[in-house]
């Protein structure tokens, strides 16, 4: 690893919120030394680079934070859309997963590696199966990820399921330079009964991670753990005792006051997925409540097959306009709010020391060009970056102290290569 200074930017380091005044972007310098943020504005004296990027014309932030995906669903992009959530789960998305390899899953997670790189997401939280393979994906690519193995209660696997987790924490937690964490990947309430739960809470002590769930999606969920408990999921995993760990809970469309005053006082994260959220008609979670009772939520793509693509950039500008829309009111989720949840957020809501620029951060940095002609007169960078900006604007990504892209160019991955594996890949599973 090298010492990397980035001259001449603007600076949009995310560390202060929007009543602190937000941050300074003043043409300054980014220091990375290791894997890690020296200093910025000014470079220290006894700073000496090995490598020098000019950054005129470009802001320089931190990578955006995707948390909550499933990375290998690259591998269904597009093949069933605008069919209603059961049958496009029974009929389409689970007939084609059962067919899924482990090999499948290093190159459906590959391409969404590559495909988040290029939209300048630096750290994504992923849940799925053949995790091993998704973890060899993320080290030959270079991001940083958040890895559980999906664990489904109910399912006949669900007990070898729970050895394979521990495995997996055991093998990768804090791999590939430490790009690599892990946390425990109860799938849902519906599909992970209470005295399952209880057995992936002792792991959860055991093993010392955290727990990535989904949360009250859709209202059908409510209503039926409603029927079979007589309460909300919230509340139900409150009771369970699940909310002494460390929480992502994705989604949280359907929660109510009380739901968010346990959120609230057990600190649980939430993943918000707009796009996936209206792509399956799930509805809209309550974000801007949450954000003003000081709930820490963070954004997420959901799977490439409800999406359809893995971008934070328009992420973060759904999850602006769908509720400025949803309330009538303009004002709902600030631009800057916007960013904060796609990077800040982000990584508290993972538990990383990602998200800002600041020193002793990890250091994961994208560079945005604003030389575009939709990016032009700089008024208002933040504004730009969520309303008018694109994935191909971003130019340059650091992970972990290393560039994985420069000047568009991925340097990790051989595309032909992946394409070829993708085509043939995809071709298997929708054959008969
Ligand atoms: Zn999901």
């Amino acid at each position: 690893m090298a010492k990397i200074l980035i001259k001449n930017g603007i600076l949009l380091p995310m560390a202060k919120s929007l009543q602190d005044g937000g941050d300074l972007y003043f043409p300054g310098s980014l220091c990375i030394e290791n894997n890690v943020i020296r200093a910025l504005g000014d470079v220290p004296q006894d700073f000496a680079a090995d490598v020098v990027i000019d950054a005129a014309g470009k802001v320089v932030m931190p990578g955006f934070v995707n948390c909550h995906t499933h990375a290998a669903m690259t591998l269904l992009r597009s093949y069933a859309d605008d069919l209603p959530l059961m049958h496009w789960l029974e009929k389409k998305i689970w007939p084609l997963e059962a067919k899924l390899e482990a090999e499948d899953i290093y190159w459906g997670t590959l391409l969404a590696c590559r495909e988040m790189i290029g939209c300048g997401t630096t750290t994504f939280a992923d849940m799925y199966f053949f995790m091993e393979e998704a973890a060899r994906a993320v080290a030959d690519s270079g991001i940083r990820a958040s890895l559980s193995r999906g664990l489904i209660g109910v399912a006949p696997k669900g007990e070898s399921a729970l050895e394979e987790s521990k495995a997996f924490i055991q093998q990768w937690h804090g791999k590939a330079n430490g790009r690599i964490t892990t946390m425990l990947g109860p799938h849902a309430p519906y599909t992970c009964p209470p005295d399952y739960l209880e057995k992936v809470m002792q792991l959860a002590e055991d093993l010392e991670v955290g727990i990535h769930i989904h949360v009250a999606e859709t209202r059908q969920e409510v209503e039926d753990i409603n029927r079979q408990y007589g309460k909300s999921p919230v509340e139900l995993l409150d009771e369970v005792g699940l909310f002494q760990f460390p929480v992502l809970a994705a989604h949280c469309v359907h929660v109510s006051e009380a739901d968010m005053e346990i959120l609230r006082e057990k600190n649980v994260k939430v993943a918000h997925n707009p796009e996936s959220n209206m792509k399956l008609a799930s509805g809209i979670a309550p974000v801007p409540r949450m954000l003003a009772e000081g709930i820490t939520v963070g954004l997420g793509t959901d799977g490439a097959a409800s999406n359809n693509n893995l971008d934070l950039l328009e992420e973060m500008r759904s999850t602006a306009l769908l509720h400025k829309v949803s309330q009538e009111d303009p004002t709902v989720i600030s631009a800057y709010q916007a960013l904060e949840m796609a990077t800040k957020y982000g990584g508290q809501a993972l538990g990383l020391p990602v998200g800002v620029l600041a020193p002793g951060k990890q250091a994961d940095v994208i560079l945005i060009d604003l030389r575009k002609p939709h990016l032009q007169p700089l008024h208002d960078i933040p504004a730009h970056i969520v309303y008018a900006a694109q994935a191909s604007d971003v130019d340059t990504v650091i992970v972990n102290g290393e560039v994985v892209m420069e000047n568009r160019q991925v340097k990790t991955v051989d595309e032909e290569q992946l394409y070829a594996e993708i085509t043939k890949r995809a071709g298997r599973l929708v054959s008969e």
